[in-house]
């Protein structure tokens, strides 16, 4: 049985413990890193046991400017143990990965999320799709159960805020807030930015013309807000970093013409992780597109991964993208 839990409640799990294993989803993102390596310093702080790792535990280069970082370990060197696993940004239990044996070990299991299309898991669940990142969750549990925000932990949390919302473009007051008392606790904004929004190497920029030459424009789908496509092979992916294939569907997302952007990378040969956006306020919910495969996230992007024939995934994308 899962029971919902607030900040309050939260922290309040938190304190029964003395051993935490802390979890964020694979392939993780700023906002999984940044808001589990906010958490594992607050609770280490506390002089607790702390295995903060993800499935399989590469800290991603362009991540590694998130402090904390440097101490994930990989999942298989995570001893089972019974006590607490929290998991962090995991809109799904298949999001942690090969998570089991660690989840069966516990006595219990929290989870922290802001992903709307989450079912609910665990045994404590704080779901809050209004929370603008995990990081933002995780401020508001420290908070609640008075733990200290040093320079660096403000630094991961924001790392979380930053790029979950767009650098602020969408989040409202309250992601202003958290970014302010997050700032004045010793925040680092500038070069974590850079790494984390703008850094690429000078070789990516070869690539990425190439690439971009490649989209395709569907000026009719979407009942008419159209829809731009974007393909990466997994040649070209095995030759790049992860994040610049990412960062890709920023690109997408500038084209006016399209109100929804569909980006498909093949990070196996024969599995493709597809990123969903639809431009905020033009009412296309892609998490229900990204659901409907099997995958989740928020009404604005989303994203679910798929097996098979490139041209069966398209065409089953492209059919819920009428
Ligand atoms: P991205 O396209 O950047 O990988 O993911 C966009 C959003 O959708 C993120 O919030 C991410 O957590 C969520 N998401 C991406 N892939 C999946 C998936 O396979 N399953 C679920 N439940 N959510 C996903
Ligand atoms: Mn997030």
């Amino acid at each position: 049985m899962t029971t919902p839990v607030d900040a309050g409640g939260a922290a309040e799990v938190l304190s029964r413990h003395r051993e935490v294993t802390v979890l964020c989803h694979v392939r993780p993102d700023a906002d999984a890193l940044g808001s589990s390596a906010g958490l594992a310093r607050a609770l280490r702080a506390e002089g607790v046991v702390v295995h903060h790792s993800f499935d399989p535990g590469v800290v991603p280069g362009a991540l590694r400017v998130i402090p904390g970082t440097e101490h994930v370990v990989p999942l298989s060197a995570v001893p089972a143990h019974d006590g607490l696993v929290v998991t962090l940004d995991c809109a799904s239990p298949d999001r942690v990965g090969d998570w089991g044996r660690l989840a069966r070990s516990a006595t219990e299991v929290l989870v922290v999320d802001h992903h709307r299309s989450n079912p609910g898991f665990g045994t404590h669940l704080l779901l809050d799709p209004e929370a603008a990142s995990t990081a933002t969750l995780v401020l508001d549990v420290l908070d609640a159960g008075r733990y200290p925000v040093d320079p660096d932990l403000a630094t991961s949390l924001y790392a979380g805020l930053v790029t979950d919302t767009g650098s602020f473009r969408w989040g409202g007051v309250g992601s202003h807030e958290t970014a302010r008392r997050l700032l004045a606790a010793g925040a680092e904004s500038t070069a974590l930015g850079f790494e984390l929004l703008d850094a690429h190497s000078f070789s990516w920029l070869r690539v990425l013309g190439e690439l971009l030459g490649t989209a395709r424009l569907e000026a009719d789908a979407v009942g008419g807000r159209g829809a731009v496509w974007l393909t990466v092979p997994n040649e070209v992916v095995a030759a790049v970093d992860d994040a610049d294939v990412e960062s890709l569907v920023s690109h997408l997302q500038g084209v006016r013409e399209a109100g929804v952007s569909v980006l498909v990378k093949e990070f196996l040969p024969g599995e493709w992780a597809v990123s969903l956006r639809s431009r905020s306020g033009d009412g296309v919910d892609v998490s229900a597109v990204a659901s409907a495969l099997g995958g989740g996230g928020h009404p604005a992007a989303a994203g679910c991964t798929m097996r098979g024939d490139l041209g069966v995934v398209v065409a089953r994308l492209r059919e819920l993208l009428r």
